[in-house]
């Protein structure tokens, strides 16, 4: 069947690219809008294996599209789940300083979460104890309106919305060559060929191919790092009882393992953060050599190996030994055992990372005559999803007025 042409295309069916076109939708009523995702699923990568926090901002420069975007998505998201009546439960989670050396960092987030406008304040031993019985900490960060949330039935509830407007989802369509003329987009799946006149590609850990497709330059290149997750046995799940985080270490845009309490009930541990040999290597045991000599050969990747080799091979050893990933989690709750644990899933994050090595920590996007690439969307992308969505198709109306 010949496919009709489209206003705006969206290559990607994470939650990034469904909030896009849901946004689009909104602004353009009478467009007409395809989504293409090469998986049988929606959310089958980063948007469906993360924590499910929903996040409040704490962490990010003010000023930043992260701060500002997480800040307004956050609203968005709890308004989007209430009136669709998704799984959401704004529990609050603790930041904890386990010693006193910690509690300078604790004080500077405390500050920058002041400074971004988020209700936090600093709390001691007694109410650590109040809220979360088992951790342990000298002082600690209360974050009330952080929470969790069923961000897979975001996605299928995004899905549905736009396909009763009449928007087509394409699924199990891998675009492999994109081509702009003066009038339309051109872009090749497998399968067939779409055209359209505008593309917004949000493909998670294949962003910059997708702008390499597009003929353009990628400001980073995307190397894949898995995080990987324990979860508590049942009858230890009152171990914790909402959100407890490690202080981070401000040297990485990762916030170190961590309990969450999902919306189902169960209590997952972690995520790590380990260099992956493919970009949806969700262990160990898939390898995907090109993709493996395509980071290895990367010069940005190389730089930052070379300054942080000690923390990535600390991160191998907890990947690989129990013991060495519990005794992560010993640090916020002593009591807990590794026969307390037993593994489950992996995501892996998509971290762009530029030619100088450094990991690029703000969303980034960037704009062509008829293109919208999003190029990184790190965490806190699925909390921010709706308003770097509406964001987008405000710079699609502005570019497609010129
Ligand atoms: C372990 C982990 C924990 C996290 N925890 C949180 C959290 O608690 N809270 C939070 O806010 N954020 C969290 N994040 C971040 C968040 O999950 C991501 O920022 C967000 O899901 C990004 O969404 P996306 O749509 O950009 O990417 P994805 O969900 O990865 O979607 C991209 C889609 O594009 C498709 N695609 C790629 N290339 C092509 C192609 N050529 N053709 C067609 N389709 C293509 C892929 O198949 C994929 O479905 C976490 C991430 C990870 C990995």
């Amino acid at each position: 069947m010949p496919n009709s042409p489209s206003d705006f295309l969206v290559v990607g069916g994470g939650i990034v690219g469904l909030a896009t076109a849901w946004q689009l939708a909104n602004r353009f009523p009478d467009a007409k809008i395809c989504l293409l995702e090469k998986e049988s699923d929606l959310a089958a990568h980063q948007s469906g294996r993360n924590s499910g926090v929903l996040h409040s901002g704490i962490y990010y420069t003010p000023g930043s599209l992260k701060a500002i975007t997480c800040h307004a998505g956050r609203q968005m998201m709890v308004a989007f789940c209430q009136t669709e009546s998704i799984r959401l439960d704004i529990c609050g989670k603790i930041i904890v300083a386990v010693d006193e050396e910690e509690v300078p960092r604790l004080e500077a987030i405390h500050e920058r979460g002041l400074e971004n406008g988020i209700r936090c304040r600093m709390i001691d031993q007694d109410e650590i104890a109040e809220r979360e019985p088992h951790a342990s900490g000298v002082r600690a960060i209360h974050v009330p309106e952080s929470g969790i949330v069923d961000y897979p039935a975001v996605c299928r509830r995004l899905a549905e919305l736009l396909r009763a407007k009449g928007h087509r989802i394409e699924m199990g369509q891998r675009v492999v060559r994109i081509d702009s003329t003066a009038s339309h987009v051109n872009v090749a799946t497998e399968q067939t060929t779409f055209q359209t006149g505008f593309l917004v590609t949000c493909g998670g850990l294949y962003s910059d191919h997708l702008v390499k497709l597009a003929g353009l330059s990628s400001p980073a290149k995307i190397v894949p790092f898995r995080g990987e997750y324990y979860e508590l046995k049942e009858d230890r799940r009152s171990l914790c009882r909402n959100l407890i985080y490690p202080v981070p270490d401000p040297k990485f845009p990762f916030l170190g393992v961590h309990f969450t309490r999902m919306v189902s009930g169960e209590v997952e541990c972690g995520p790590n953060a380990v260099f992956a040999l493919a970009r949806e290597g969700y262990s160990w045991g898939t390898i995907r050599l090109r993709e493996l000599a395509e980071s290895l050969s990367y010069g940005g990747f190389l730089k930052l190996a070379s300054r942080h080799w000690k923390m990535g091979l600390g991160e191998i050893h907890r990947s690989l030994s129990k013991g060495a990933f519990v005794r992560a989690l010993q640090r916020l709750i002593p009591k807990i055992e590794s026969q307390d644990l037993r593994p489950c899933r992996a995501g892996v994050r998509a971290q762009a990372i530029a030619q100088d090595g450094t990991m690029v920590d703000d969303f980034l996007w960037v704009t062509d005559r008829r293109m919208v690439h999003v190029c990184n969307a790190p965490s806190p992308a699925a909390t921010a999803s709706l308003e770097i969505g509406r964001r987008i198709s405000e710079r699609v109306e502005e570019t497609t007025r010129l």
